[in-house]
């Protein structure tokens, strides 16, 4: 079984305490590897060298377009070893091979388009009210950064958090779930080559509570970005207030997928059954409500369930499967409650509301894909994120009511809209409270177009030119060029 240890200060790292947690694969429900189970004194190392390495030595010393072409060139490694890497993480989270492969694949334009941001950084010179001064702003980095990673997407939603934070001039502690920690420890295995000095990142393996929790209160740590659950994300706000420290936080969902009698329905079947059943619902944009126009209601639901009851389930390892595992046992157990709870909600089965029994899923945490009928907003299973292949549809006569529905949740992550009439996509894009909204397509993301929460779905924005700016803080900077000094007690 292979064993993976922390990596501190560009050296792998025994954990303090000796003890080890073991990774299992989701399809065969067996450890396949081990990672170091870290504690307060493994955290404490990992932040002295990214304090150390962002104080002094080579990393602040580099100039910002040299800052940038270390990330052009991990771009390139990381292209290389995307197989690999892709196959690391479907042993870790049971996703496809080929969502895992595509993402890796893509993975490294993140590292391009903000190793070419770098040195794009600018201060401005201000057009002062007063006389005699010259002032101008310098956009300085944040110093050592914590990066809190979920298991759904591990080396994606790292690469949104770590491109800009080192692009900035940060230096970084990672800290990846604990059930999906070897594609990190791999990658960063690649930055040493490219030339990053040690220390700029550092990875400690572990539970949430024996290392997340010391980083987040670590008294150097300036900034804090996460993505996971919004009660962690709850308690990690309220932890690092304490010390005045900035927090991003990218946070769950339960968005509408809303289908409207106009809409093209080949196409919304195909992104209403996308929505929800890619990646087994294990996406923080799930489409989880399918919010279906009265005219097109029994239509919908008719298409959906034939197109979801072909979905083929497997080994994520083969081209052909379409839905994989769930990635954790707790999970499994999770999206099985929810389907319970559903069901005493008075919810209609409509497909699947079990595990997957199929010869094919072996002894994988598989669950049937899941559709309910004749759901109501206030049940909790559609105001709760179940974050797996469960779908819950929701019937409705107008765009008013539809946007009623849309909104009536406490999340605010992503939405689905399906229409042909262009007012009408542009008037629901206004008035859905959520961070994205697509308009005849789902689950589109990309390096270039800003992504985050709105309500409790959390704080900030990845990806696009302004999050780079997450990562910096404004210095104003005042020249006296001949000001007369005045009377001491009266404001200049
Ligand atoms: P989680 O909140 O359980 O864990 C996320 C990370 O936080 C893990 O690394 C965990 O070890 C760590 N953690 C746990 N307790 C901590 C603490 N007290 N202090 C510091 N760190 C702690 O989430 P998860 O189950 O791994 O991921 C699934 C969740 O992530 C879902 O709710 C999903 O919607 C969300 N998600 C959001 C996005 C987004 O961009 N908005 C993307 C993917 C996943």
């Amino acid at each position: 079984m292979q064993r993976y240890t922390h990596y501190i200060d560009g050296a792998r790292s025994e954990p303090a305490s000796q003890t080890w947690l073991s990774s299992d694969n989701p399809f065969t429900g067996a450890p396949w590897a081990e990672i170091a189970r870290g504690n307060a004194a493994d955290v404490e190392g990992a932040v002295a060298a990214a304090h150390r390495a962002f104080t002094t030595g080579a990393w602040p010393a580099l100039s910002a377009s040299a800052r940038g072409q270390l990330l052009v060139r991990l771009a390139d490694r990381i292209a290389e070893h995307a197989p690999r890497l892709a196959e690391i993480e479907v042993r870790d989270n049971g996703k496809l091979f080929a969502e895992m492969h595509a993402q890796l694949q893509y993975v490294p334009q993140w590292y391009r388009y903000y190793g070419g941001l770098a040195d794009k950084i600018q201060g401005d010179v201000i057009p002062l009210d007063k006389k005699g001064y010259f002032n101008f702003t310098r956009r300085e980095p944040l110093g050592v950064v914590a990066i809190i990673t979920p298991w759904n997407s591990p080396l994606m939603l790292l690469a949104w958090k770590l491109a800009p934070a080192l692009a900035a001039g940060c230096t970084v502690v990672i800290k990846p779930s604990e059930f999906t920690s070897a594609s990190t420890l791999e990658l960063v295995e690649l930055l040493a080559d490219v030339g990053f000095p040690n220390g700029v990142v550092n990875v400690v393996t572990g539970l949430g509570a024996e290392v997340g929790s010391p980083l987040v209160g670590h008294e150097l740590v300036r900034k804090v970005t996460f993505t996971g659950s919004d009660a962690t994300g709850r308690r990690i706000n309220e932890q690092a207030a304490r010390d005045f420290k900035h927090v991003a936080l990218e946070l769950g969902g339960k968005s509408p997928n809303i289908i409207f009698d106009d809409a093209n329905l080949d196409d919304a079947v195909n992104g209403a059954v996308s929505g929800i059943f890619a990646a087994t619902g294990q996406t923080c944009i799930a489409g989880s409500r399918l919010l279906v126009q009265a005219g097109v209601h029994d239509e919908v639901v008719k298409r959906v369930v034939e197109l979801a009851k072909m979905a083929r389930m497997g080994n994520p390892m083969d081209a052909g499967t379409q839905v994989g595992p769930i990635t954790t046992r707790p999970q499994f157990e999770k999206v099985l409650e929810y389907i319970s709870i559903a069901s005493g909600e008075g919810a209609e089965l409509a497909l699947g509301g079990q595990a997957a029994k199929r010869p094919e899923c072996g002894d994988g945490w598989f669950v049937e894909p899941t559709i309910f009928t004749g759901v109501d907003n206030g049940m909790r299973i559609a105001q709760e994120e179940v974050f797996g292949p469960v779908l819950s549809v929701i019937r409705f006569e107008t765009e008013d009511e539809a946007v009623e529905i849309a909104n009536d949740v406490r999340y605010g992550l992503g939405a689905g809209v399906w229409t042909r009439d262009i007012g009408r996509a542009f008037r629901m894009s206004e008035r859905i409270q959520a961070g994205t909204v697509w308009v005849n397509t789902y689950r589109a993301v990309s390096y270039l177009s800003p992504f985050g929460g709105y309500k409790d779905s959390g704080l900030g924005r990845e990806n696009g030119i302004d999050a780079i700016q997450e990562y910096l803080q404004t210095k104003s900077v005042w020249i006296n060029t001949g000001a007369a000094t005045g009377n001491p007690f009266v404001l200049k």
